[in-house]
């Protein structure tokens, strides 16, 4: 909090925040609480007060349906990535969050030289004895990797977790190699958000900490020194999902049970109405799924007689 008794934004540290709406645990009903804060400068929304470490973890129980990772994603959720790396020479790379996701295999496969970073033991051990590929085990902080180690950093369906997201940037920053490349992947609070607002599905309180949109997302990555250099939007939309619930908390009040959780997959009409949806939030630049590239500034270490970058 600031003197006046605001709080200082953690991506601009503009002091001008206010209560959004009060929040509830869409993914596992309870009759818990969660304020939510936005900033009025770079538009970030924020879990307000933020859980303790140990509190945070707790939120991911067993009936949690993305326990290991958001990531768990198929293939169409990393091709988008696969294809900006592709344009490159293969290097070092490292995938931060890598949950039980075959992007690594993957890059592997294709001649990059990868590693993760990974919360969940367990996961830490299978990727080691059945892809040959090392985790770093814990918070990237804590793990501490060289300076310059990496010609691109991933971090997919992760950053929304992430506690202190400026200390945490500055970090990737650190240890990208000048020239190297971020790829990052979230739910993209834009015009979706705006209209469904709390019943958003891409803000997951309180796993999620923090919900971006492409201004409060740019801001973060040039304050650490990244620039920007190209975004893909997916078509994906949150609004069929919406509607499921809907339906099923009102069959639930008529029935006088408890409230609906949000739902993880579609009834199949619904799955059809979802594409053309999301293509056309896409086409506006504002579905709910959004990649964003950026490169740290510097010269780009290619091996001679590469192609371009
Ligand atoms: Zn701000």
């Amino acid at each position: 909090m600031s003197k006046t008794g605001r709080l200082a934004c953690y991506v601009c540290s503009s002091d001008d925040s206010r209560l959004f709406y009060v929040g509830r645990d869409k993914a596992l009903y309870s009759a818990a609480h969660f304020p939510i804060f936005r900033c009025e400068e770079c538009g970030l929304v924020y879990l307000n007060p933020q859980p303790t470490r140990e509190e945070h973890q707790q939120f991911y129980t067993h009936e949690y349906p993305f326990r290991i990772g958001h990531h768990a994603g198929g293939a169409g959720l990393y091709a988008p990535v696969l294809g900006h790396l592709r344009q490159r020479e293969p290097g070092t790379l490292l995938d931060i969050g890598t949950g039980n996701s075959m992007f690594l295999p993957a890059m592997k496969e294709i001649g990059w030289d990868v590693k993760g970073t990974e919360i969940d033991s367990e996961i830490v051990e299978t990727f080691r004895d059945e892809h040959g590929i090392e985790l770093g085990y814990g918070e990237l902080e804590d793990i501490g990797y060289d300076d310059e180690s990496f010609d691109a950093v991933t971090i997919l369906g992760v950053l929304e977790h992430i506690r202190q997201p400026q200390a945490f940037m500055d970090e990737v920053t650190r240890i990208l190699k000048p020239g190297g490349v971020l790829c990052l992947y979230i739910f993209n609070r834009g015009a979706e958000a705006s209209l469904l607002g709390r019943y958003w599905g891409g803000f997951d309180v309180p796993r999620h900490l923090f919900s971006y949109s492409t201004r409060s997302l740019t801001r973060l990555l040039e304050r650490s020194g990244l620039r920007v250099t190209g975004g893909h939007h997916q078509p994906i939309s949150f609004l069929p999902f919406f509607l499921v619930w809907l339906a099923m908390r009102t069959r639930n009040r008529i029935g006088r049970s408890a409230s609906a959780t949000f739902p993880t997959s579609l009834p199949r009409p619904l799955r059809l109405l979802n594409t053309p949806v999301g293509r056309i939030m896409a086409s506006m630049k504002h579905s709910s799924s959004l990649y964003v590239f950026a490169r740290k500034p510097g010269a780009v270490p290619q091996p001679a007689g590469a192609g371009p970058a």
